[in-house]
């Protein structure tokens, strides 16, 4: 920190993009401080698995590696060397042969990747404080951050990660598109009469998709979609019950589902910022874009926001540039706005297609499906995507 007290970042909201964020700037040498109201904890060692786990892909593993995460405790991460995609009688498989990576991705609980990703920046921050922003003052010499605990902070830049309901976004006037898919995403832990064999599984059935996610002693963590007017009704069922409608709509890929954890369910929408910056601020994260978990995409994306503006600042200080001016942010804008915007579409129109609201776009995707399958580079493009290391990826993020 300079003398005059001024940070070159504060970080606001230490979710696992935000925190993310703050390890890889103060790892380069920039001056940050984190604030986050609920410090994340890891689970004790034998607490079971917590409900809420994410797909990982290679990329953004390296990336957390990178900044000291990764591995993640033992028995919190689980790599999946199998992809299968069904929509109804074509299907699409991907194994890791095809994109030269130990796994095409790890199945990990979130809890676990925040309370290490958030480890990780409390080893390296010039602070961490355990509070709320309240107040953001931004003019073009400095930026102003008032916590409810009443200290104040000075930044050359702020990071927004506070997730997808944002104080500083919505104070700055970025507007955003949102669009409500109407429906829920349940999830659970599934027991199946065989053991999945390390296979993320995805079937696209009419009303959303269904997936199953490698996870602890062969069982599945469940994210299934199903429109909100069916959601309370299936949340209300008993556990045979419930099992059963699963089994029925797994078509069941690992026998019977036998076993079920209790159902959390999830609301579902597209939320797009239209811009990523503003006077010394940028957006990151579900702050910048909340999108629809059927590619399980949404985190990915923002941890890759957070290596990239290692890069841009990193090259800012290099050219001696200031690091929070327009110019300088607009480069990060024009590069994660144009990733993640066409990362959205394209899901918002998957989950469309197959969902039956688009007509005929449908019976294209599901053919589509066969046919890239058929065609090992469509594959191989395909399942490059799905690795994270399409387009342009960060440095902290590459092979
Ligand atoms: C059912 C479901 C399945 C999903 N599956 C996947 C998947 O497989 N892969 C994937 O990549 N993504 C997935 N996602 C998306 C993923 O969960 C989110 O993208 C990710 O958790 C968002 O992280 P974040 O750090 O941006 O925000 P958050 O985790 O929301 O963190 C924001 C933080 O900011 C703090 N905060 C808020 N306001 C303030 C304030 N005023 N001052 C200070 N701090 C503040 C909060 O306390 C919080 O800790 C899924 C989502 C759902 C719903």
């Amino acid at each position: 920190m300079s003398a005059r007290g001024l940070l070159d970042v504060v970080v606001v909201g230490g979710g696992a993009a935000g925190a993310a964020a703050a390890a890889a700037l103060a790892q380069s040498g920039f001056d940050v401080a984190l604030v986050e109201p609920s410090l994340p904890t890891a689970a004790a060692t034998d607490a079971p698995l917590d409900a809420r786990v994410i797909a990982l892909s290679p990329a953004s593993v390296r990336f957390i590696d990178r900044i000291s995460a990764w591995p993640l405790a033992a028995g919190r991460a689980f790599a999946y060397r199998d992809m299968e995609v069904r929509s109804g009688e074509e299907i699409l498989h991907f194994g890791r042969d095809l994109v030269a990576e130990p796994a095409l991705g790890w199945i990990v609980e979130l809890r676990a990747l925040q309370a290490a990703v958030f480890a990780a920046a409390r080893s390296r921050v010039v602070a961490v404080h355990a509070a709320r922003v309240v107040r953001c003052e931004r003019s073009e010499k400095e930026a102003r951050i008032e916590l409810d605990d009443g200290t104040r902070l000075r930044a050359r830049l702020v990071v927004a990660a506070e997730g997808g309901r944002s104080l500083l976004r919505e104070a700055s006037g970025i507007a955003v598109d949102t669009h409500d898919y109407r429906c829920r995403a349940i999830v659970a832990h599934l027991g199946t009469e065989q053991p999945n064999p390390g296979m993320a599984f995805q079937r696209f059935l009419r009303g959303g998709p269904l997936a199953l996610l490698p996870i602890d002693g062969g069982r599945s963590s469940l994210v299934w979609t199903r429109p909100e007017a069916e959601v309370d009704a299936l949340l209300a069922l008993d556990d045979a019950a419930f099992c059963e409608a699963l089994s029925a709509a797994s078509e069941r890929r690992f026998g019977a589902v036998v076993a079920s954890t209790p159902r959390l369910a999830f609301p579902l929408r597209l939320q797009l910022a239209q811009r990523y910056f503003d006077e010394r601020l940028v957006l990151l994260g579900d702050t910048a874009h909340v999108v629809h978990p059927l590619a399980g995409l949404g985190l990915n994306l923002g941890l890759i926001d957070a290596a990239a503006l290692v890069d841009v600042l990193s090259d800012a200080r290099v050219r001696v540039r200031d690091i929070g001016a327009a110019a300088t942010l607009s480069r990060y804008d024009s590069w994660r706005r144009s990733d993640t915007h066409a990362a959205a579409r394209a899901i918002d129109l998957i989950e469309r297609g197959f969902s039956g609201q688009l007509g005929r776009v449908g019976s294209l995707l599901t053919r589509g499906l066969g046919l890239v399958d058929a065609v090992t580079p469509a594959k191989r493009f395909f399942a490059s995507a799905a690795c994270g290391d399409l387009g342009r990826v960060p440095t902290l993020a590459r092979r």
